[in-house]
């Protein structure tokens, strides 16, 4: 059971999926002709690594709207990509996307490259992401394996494990290879993501009505129950941190944070990451003396990352010293914040309004 060998029916079966797809494929707004635009396809698929369509769509318009080209995106300014980004969270995505286009720009004369290996040499662009361009914008034959298309892989052709792990998805791109070599690669990408949505789901998988059904290796051995699955928990540990509002004339002072950590770029007020729970007494280490009231909050927001969980407080502060503002502290309306901010620092600053 599995995939056939046979190269006539391994046609039947491409042009089967294909056929189910044809007639039950959810209309999408960027699912459009079987040669996109590389460079649209790379704003998106990054873009949807971790945000889902109907939050991504109106960024992406916008993004191309503003960076049409390319080129046009390595001209920007980190800051300013930053700004377009805001409010989609994951912000290492908008810096991974410039870097890959000033790369794209400086090493590939400005086109996207075609091979499975170049591609996946850019910034922010894993196999994944590198099979959907070039099997979408090239019609390369890479199977694009996301984890609904794990969890078919791995139920057609019986493999055993977790359908998170990077095994199991290397062997899926392997076992399914063959059937991708028969052409239309971008869109039998998308009929198997597609059915693993809306027919192989992770319970109760709709099977009677799978076109894949007479081939696939769960079914034909009442194994559906076993393979395919995902057994991982995400396990966030929980810390306490305090934000700092360090407020004057209405205004509220935020601080650029270092590049490479967490929300990385973005500006905030700045905060202390504590362990289980916050000291008895702070000692913030800024570059100015502070006086923090730790009576009451102003307020309390969590935030969760995709690693950890921030219980955050907010305490009112005041600095002690002359606060030097320019690349690094800035003091600005809590109501109308003009630098790149995180989502979660919008809320700690919105805790204000109340
Ligand atoms: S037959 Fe059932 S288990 Fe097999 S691919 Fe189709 S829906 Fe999934």
């Amino acid at each position: 059971m599995g995939l056939p060998s046979d190269p006539e029916a391994l046609d039947r079966l491409h042009e089967r999926l294909l056929g189910w797809f044809a007639e039950h494929r959810r209309e999408l707004p960027w699912r459009g002709s079987e040669d996109e635009d590389p460079y649209a396809l790379l704003v998106r698929e990054i873009m949807l690594q971790q945000t889902r369509m109907s939050t991504a769509l109106p960024y992406y318009e916008r993004w191309l709207e503003r960076w049409p080209g390319v080129e046009d995106l390595a001209e920007a300014s980190e800051e300013e990509v930053l700004d377009a980004w805001q409010g989609l969270g994951y912000y290492n995505r908008a810096r991974w996307l410039l870097r890959t286009a000033r790369k794209i720009r400086d090493e590939h004369g400005g086109e996207v490259p075609r091979r499975l290996s170049q591609l996946e040499q850019l910034p922010g662009v894993g196999p994944y992401t590198a099979a959907a361009i070039a099997s979408m914008a090239f019609d390369k034959p890479a199977p694009a394996v996301d984890g609904n298309m794990a969890r078919v892989g791995a139920r057609v052709e019986g493999i055993e494990g977790e359908v998170t792990s990077d095994k199991l998805k290397r062997e899926v791109r392997t076992r399914l290879g063959p059937v991708f070599e028969r052409g239309r690669a971008g869109r039998l990408n998308e009929a198997l993501m597609e059915l693993g949505s809306l027919v192989c789901t992770p319970v109760d998988p709709a099977c009677e009505v799978c076109p894949l059904s007479p081939v696939c290796t769960a079914y034909q051995g009442a194994r559906v129950d076993e393979l395919g699955i995902d057994r991982s928990t995400p396990d966030l540990s929980t810390h306490a941190v305090t934000a700092l509002i360090l407020a004057r004339n209405g205004q509220v002072l935020v601080h650029r944070r270092d590049p490479d950590g967490l929300l990385g770029g973005l500006w905030g007020p700045p905060v202390i990451e504590h362990g289980d729970t916050p000291p008895a007494t702070l000692a913030p280490d800024l570059p100015f003396a502070v006086e923090v009231d730790e009576t009451e909050p102003i307020g309390r927001v969590e935030h969760t990352f995709s690693h950890k969980r921030w219980q955050v407080r907010a305490l009112a502060a005041e600095p002690r010293e002359e606060v030097v503002t320019g690349e690094a502290w800035q003091w600005v309306d809590p109501a109308d914040v003009d630098v790149p901010t995180s989502a979660l620092d919008d809320r700690v600053l919105g805790l204000l309004d109340g």
